[in-house]
Formats: C-alpha cells, structure tokens, sequence
C-alpha cells in the first residue's frame, strides 16, 4: 500500500558558518535525518530519494543551490565542497519522494527564483485533482515551466506568483497552505522560503522546532542537536523570524476561502 512520506528541512539566518557545521557534523544533523529520522509520519523510513541546499555567498542577494537525486550520505562531492563553503543564509532539505512522483534534481528542494529559496515537507492529498482549481489560477507558462511534475513545485509556483504581487513571504505561504487545505484537507503543508534576510515556515499536521539567540535563529523538522534552547512550533502555525526576532501566530485559515482567478 502506498505510504505518506515526509521530507526534513532546515534554513538557518546568523553569523557565517560552513555548511558541514550547520547541515552535517550536529548529532541529529540533516545528515542524519536523512538516514535516521526521528519523527517521520504516514509511513515513512528515510529521505534517499535526493536532498539540496541552497546558500548565498557574502554579500550576494542571489543564493547558489546543490540539488542531487541521491541520497545525502552518499555524496562525498558535496561533504567536500560543504567544509569550504561558508554562508550566513542557507535553506536545505532531504527528499523521501511522495508516491507516484519523479526521482530527479530538479524535484529536490529548494526550489527557487531570484532570491528566493523555498522548501515544502509534506504532501498534497488528492494530487493532482485536488489542485485544479488553484492552478487555474497561475499563468499557463508557470505551469508549463514547473522545474519537476510534483506537489511541491507546484506550491512553489503558487507561492512565487504570491511573491511576484508584492506579498511578503510569510503572507504568501501563510495564504497558499490555507488555499491548499481549503482544496485538499487531508495535506500535509510544512512550507518553508527564506530571501537570505528572513525566513517564513508553515506548519500543517507536521513537525517544526526553531532555535534563536545570539544573532542566529536555526528552524527545522527535528532539533539537530539535544540542547534545550529548542522550542516547538505549534501544528497550523506561521512563523517569521529574522536574524533578531521570531514570530509566531496562527495560520490565517480564512485565507483558504478565497477563490483563485477563474481563466474566462
Ligand atoms: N511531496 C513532495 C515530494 O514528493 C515532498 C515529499 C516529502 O515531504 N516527503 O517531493
């Protein structure tokens, strides 16, 4: 029988860190989400099915992203190029595909544009039926250029046609999981996009802890390490956090109510 499955991600705002330090050497890093997770929901066992990172060099405004379709562990290019590598904002994910979805680069998180980095934890239920009507919505070409055939890339269009109206990030995934529950009441909807200066996460029936002080804040699907400084996020919650401050307040469900743009 097919089974849910359940990716892990992160995205870190502070100081600049190497990306081995923030992503493989902690004692429940991302690494080790991906082969031993702790808290994976709907059946789940591992993230192998690809993992990326994203990161902006100092200074930049543009991020760079690494995406594989292999399993994390297994890439010692990356573990190499991760020691060297140093960046202040970074969004990273491990990918245990959803059923019935491609295995391929351009399926892994994050997805992006400009400066956005954009990471979805879940699944859609009823996809792709249940999102016919919200994709209605979007461009034509946004549908014909989505970077892989899956839930997620299509949230990313959502969202970045959200972003492109001059929405703030946390507003447009805040308003996107509320549009998709409203469709598909059964998903799983953990959005997650940083612009290198702030991050935005949803939480939708699955896990989210952040972790913040001294100029840093670490949000992600599992605390990566035992420290008690972890707070969890609350199911159905949007946080907004910056280098210096940290939000959280319900997501807005009412959002989910408004009809997309009908084609004429
Ligand atoms: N549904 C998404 C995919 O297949 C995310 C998968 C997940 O969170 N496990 O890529």
């Amino acid at each position: 029988m097919p089974t849910e499955q359940v990716c892990r991600h992160l995205a870190y705002l502070g100081p600049p860190r190497d990306l081995a330090t923030l992503l493989l050497a902690p004692s429940h890093s991302l690494l080790r989400q991906s082969y031993a997770p702790a808290d994976m929901r709907g059946g789940g066992t591992i993230n192998a099915d690809g993992f990326g990172a994203g990161w902006y060099p100092d200074g930049a405004v543009t991020p760079i992203r690494y995406r594989r379709a292999i399993p994390l562990w297994t890439d010692a290019t990356f573990a190499a190029l991760a020691t060297e590598v140093r960046s202040g904002a970074v969004l990273a994910a491990v990918r245990s595909a959803t059923v019935g979805m491609p295995i391929a680069d351009t399926a892994c998180a994050p997805f992006g544009t400009g400066r956005w980095l954009f990471s979805h934890n879940g699944r859609v239920a009823g996809w792709p039926d249940s999102m016919a009507t919200l994709a209605r919505g979007l461009p034509i070409t946004d549908l014909l250029t989505l970077e892989a055939s899956t839930d997620s890339a299509l949230l990313w269009a959502l969202v970045r046609s959200r972003l492109a109206a001059g929405e703030s990030p946390g507003c447009a995934v805040g308003t996107v999981a509320a549009q998709v529950l409203g469709c598909a009441p059964a998903s799983r909807l953990n959005l997650l996009i940083t612009d290198g200066t702030v991050i935005a996460a949803t939480t939708v029936d699955h896990a989210l802890t952040v972790r913040a002080g001294n100029g840093a804040v670490l949000v992600c699907s599992e605390p990566t390490d035992p420290s008690p400084d972890w707070e969890p996020v609350p199911d159905r919650h949007l946080l907004t956090a910056t280098r210096f401050t940290v939000d959280v307040v319900p997501i807005p469900l009412t959002a989910g109510v408004t009809t997309p743009t009908e084609e004429p």
